[in-house]
């Protein structure tokens, strides 16, 4: 298991190709949502979200990374892959469903590493990663049960709370989980009385809802918001959590939006959907964090033309 000595080499490591992230409190926001939020900007990595810490961390330590790597997503975790494959100069291979996104595409081969289409959706993608991976000789990267990429996670949350110890509490989108846990892991051993609270679409709860059973489910996956989508739940993100994670939070896609917006009117700040859902948090629990000291992660940037284009339309596009 992940544990503080395994994210301070792992902050050592990015010293060395990623500076730390600015975090910033933007005093019109925080009218806005009635608490001191101190904004993560993830969105200012080389690939625009935060997934980059855990992708580098992971090929530093391979030890035959020169045989190659195979990973399958359609967003920022093959981009954090391909890039950490460029600067290690290990041959890459990501495995996208049929018909992606050509801007997601072009994104993974400016990197350098190979597309390869395959299977209807991501479950089959994975086998076809699978598949490809044995075929190659290659090492298959998992999206989150990968104790480095937690390990390199946990380095934004460690800037966090080194910047502001005394914050009462650290609002985290949750995907697959690797985030949330990494900060539970971060604020466990540096500042046990700041609260790790996850936050996650209730368009596709799979982590939120196997993190209330105590048991891994499935869940329908009808979110619009890229980061935030995955139908099943992770084991070691979960893992980490139960013991953990204060709270769990679900919101909807249109809250989200919402939060988009003022993120971007009130600290001239383009996140994506699943960037913003932290502030969605917050704003939906008012009450609760009325007054007090929050970090929020804006995890990415990597809005797409159609979330741009609803972004700026209509209020209710
Ligand atoms: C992957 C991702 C998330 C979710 O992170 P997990 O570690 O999978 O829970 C949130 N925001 C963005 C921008 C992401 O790329």
């Amino acid at each position: 298991m992940t544990d503080m000595r395994d994210i301070l080499q792992a902050a050592s490591l990015l010293a060395r190709h990623i500076p730390p992230t600015p975090m910033w409190s933007y005093p019109v926001l925080n009218a806005a949502a009635g608490a001191e939020l101190w904004v993560k900007h993830e969105n200012t990595q080389p690939i625009g979200a935060f997934k980059v810490r855990g992708g580098i961390t992971l090929l530093a330590a391979l030890p035959d990374r020169s045989r190659g790597v195979v990973a399958y997503s359609t967003g920022n975790h093959a981009q954090s892959i391909a890039y950490a494959a460029r600067l290690f100069g290990t041959p890459c291979a990501i495995v996208m469903p049929e018909n992606p996104n050509p801007s997601k595409v072009a994104a993974v081969e400016a990197l350098g590493a190979t597309v390869v289409i395959g299977g209807a959706t991501m479950v089959e993608a994975a086998d076809v990663a699978r598949e490809e991976a044995d075929r190659l000789g290659r090492r298959l990267i998992s999206p989150a049960d990968e104790p480095e990429i937690i390990a390199g996670v946990g380095t934004l949350y460690l800037e966090i709370l080194l910047q502001r110890p005394d914050l009462d509490a650290i609002v985290v989108p949750v995907g697959s989980g690797t985030g949330a846990a990494a900060a539970c892991l971060v604020a466990r051993a540096l500042a046990p009385g700041c609260q790790v609270i996850g936050v996650q679409s209730a368009a596709a709860p799979a982590a939120h809802d196997s993190w209330r059973l105590g048991e891994m489910v499935l869940r329908p996956m009808k979110t619009r918001v890229d980061g935030l989508a995955t139908g099943s739940a992770y084991a070691l993100p979960q893992q980490v959590m139960r013991d953990l994670l204060t709270d769990f939070l679900l919101v909807t896609d249109e809250e989200i939006r919402a939060a988009q917006r003022l993120m971007l009117t009130h600290a001239h700040t383009l996140a994506e959907g699943a960037g913003a859902a932290a502030l969605a948090g917050v704003l939906n629990r008012r009450e609760e964090f009325a007054g007090r000291k929050v970090a929020i992660v804006v995890s990415g940037g990597n809005a797409g033309p159609a979330e741009l284009a609803a972004l700026m339309g209509p209020q209710d596009a």
